[in-house]
């Protein structure tokens, strides 16, 4: 701690003299650039695209400002809550309606049972859980209970622990699509212990999955809150916040502008600068670098630096298609927040009812137009390609509207949309995906064999704001001590 006054002029006036450049505007990008700015850094940051954000975005539609990539943020961890309170926009945290999600694809569409983990149920007899999986479903998740808990052991895949004890009729219509709509993962694919902390141990204590699942649910339910919260005004609001505190801290932005190589400045004297960022606009010099740009991008700025191979396989990508559209049928909310479907039964991956599921939303539509109603539907996931691939917003539209009336159960047309959007995106594999974590440490750990770079993003610590959020502040909290106090960046 620094409190002599002199030595604290000293700081300040070293601080404004290290520069940082941040290169990708996403949330990672902007957390760094404002954990930096905050004691006085000089920062820069580099956005290829013509706005900040990266996959946090909204699109202007019918009138209505709308999120149209992400549109909540887990509660895990307080991290992203502090943050959006830290750029005053506590006031306006909401939770989603307690509705909760449907399953379609049974064939059918029932309600997603209530008290489970990622799919899997407490009570596999329970009556939502046999409206999911049958009779036949229920005796042999029951076998569960029967099983020496042993005969399984640490099992490291979801997908593998829930069939062994459960079988597929619980896999495949319950856990699968969860972790389709919320990872776009298969869940042969997720580590068991990074999406379910504590059930491994919970399935030793209980000597059954159902047992375990019932222990997580109940200390679950002991907690306050609810699992995810959103902004009033979307999560694009988050971003307009942190964009507005950059420009109070005199943080230069400059859009348009994707670095095309980042170079070490081989002969550089001690105190003067460590990196050339090369863009088309000309070159910029720094002490420090933080990459936060998406993850095909970072890796090819990396690898002459690390020797960083390709992504280990093609990213999911996904499409999301937002309708507004008139509809008194949806006013009741037939299939309350939202849709998740068994996999390979529909084109859509999964729908949110945007209007059903966030209050503030749906007051604002209908305070003009009684029967609006807000519908966002996913495509494409790890395992298959978005079907609205090749097909333009119009056509877009119409396979997006077809696929809302079966999920939603309601009779709609394309004479009801009064606006549409397409966004389309790239995403990394899931930070719970087997073997992500090792992978980040790997890069992260040939990184800090350089001085002045650090990397940061979804590719690093997993998807979602409540991953990417204090990652990115680890991260930056060694670039600006370096930046202050001339230590190399060591985020541990
Ligand atoms: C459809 C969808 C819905 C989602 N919903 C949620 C949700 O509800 N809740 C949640 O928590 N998470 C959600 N996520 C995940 C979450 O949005 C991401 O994990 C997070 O926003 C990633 O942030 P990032 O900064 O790591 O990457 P990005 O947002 O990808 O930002 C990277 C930035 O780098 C820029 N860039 C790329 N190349 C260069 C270059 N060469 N030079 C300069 N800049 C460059 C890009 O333009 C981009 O702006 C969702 C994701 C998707 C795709």
């Amino acid at each position: 701690m620094v409190d002599d006054p002199q030595q604290l002029e000293d700081l300040a006036a070293h601080a404004h003299e290290a520069h940082v450049v941040v290169v990708g505007g996403g949330i990672a990008g902007l957390v760094a650039a404002l954990e930096c700015a905050k004691v006085g850094v000089r920062v820069t940051v580099l956005e290829a695209s013509d706005r900040l954000g990266g996959l946090v975005r909204a699109a202007d539609l019918a009138g209505l400002t709308l999120d149209v990539g992400a549109e909540s943020f887990a509660t895990r961890g307080g991290h992203v809550r502090a943050l959006v309170e830290e750029v005053r926009l506590g006031d306006d945290i909401v939770t989603p309606a307690p509705a909760g999600a449907w399953i379609a694809g049974l064939p059918g569409a029932a309600p997603l049972p209530k008290g489970g983990v990622l799919g899997i149920p407490a009570s596999p007899f329970a009556e939502d859980v046999r409206a999911v999986i049958g009779w036949n479903g229920a005796w042999r998740a029951y076998l569960d209970r029967l099983r020496p808990v042993l005969t399984i052991g640490q099992e490291r895949s979801l997908g593998r622990l829930v069939r062994g004890r459960m079988g597929e009729r619980v896999l495949e219509r319950l856990v699968a699509p969860v972790t389709s709509g919320v990872y776009s993962a298969d869940p042969d694919d997720i580590d068991v212990e990074l999406a379910a902390p504590g059930l491994s141990a919970a399935l030793t204590r209980a000597g059954s999955l159902s047992g375990a699942v019932l222990q997580l649910a109940r200390a679950r339910t002991e907690a306050p809150g609810s699992a995810v919260e959103g902004v009033r005004g979307g999560m694009s609001r988050l971003v307009d916040a942190l964009a507005a505190r950059l420009a109070d801290f005199g943080v230069e932005i400059r859009l348009d502008t994707p670095v095309e190589a980042i170079e070490g400045v081989s002969d550089a004297a001690k105190d003067s600068p460590r990196w050339r960022i090369r863009t088309a606009e000309g070159d910029l010099s720094s002490d420090q670098v933080v990459v936060a740009a998406s993850e095909s991008a970072a890796r090819a700025l990396l690898r002459p630096l690390i020797g960083l191979a390709d992504r280990p396989g093609p990213a999911p990508r996904v499409h999301i298609v937002t309708l507004v559209l008139d509809s008194p049928e949806l006013d009741a909310a037939p299939r309350g927040s939202g849709v998740l479907t068994v996999p390979g039964t529909h084109r859509a991956k999964a729908l949110t009812h945007a209007t059903a599921k966030w209050a503030w939303l749906s007051e604002i539509v209908r305070a003009q137009h009684p029967h609006r109603h807000v519908v966002r539907v996913s495509f494409g996931s790890q395992a298959e390609p978005p079907a609205t691939d090749g097909l333009d917003l119009e056509a877009a539209t119409a396979m997006a509207v077809t696929e809302a009336a079966t999920l939603l159960g309601v009779a709609l047309d394309g004479s009801q949309v009064v606006g549409s959007d397409i966004a389309r995106y790239e995403q990394t594999l899931p930070g719970a995906a087997i073997g992500q974590r090792d992978a980040a440490a790997a890069v992260r750990a040939r990184l800090a064999e350089l001085t002045g770079i650090v990397a940061v993003g979804a590719w690093l610590s997993g998807t979602g704001l409540a991953q990417v959020v204090p990652d990115a502040r680890a991260q930056a909290l060694a670039v600006r001590r370096a930046a202050l106090f001339g230590a190399p960046p060591t985020a541990d």
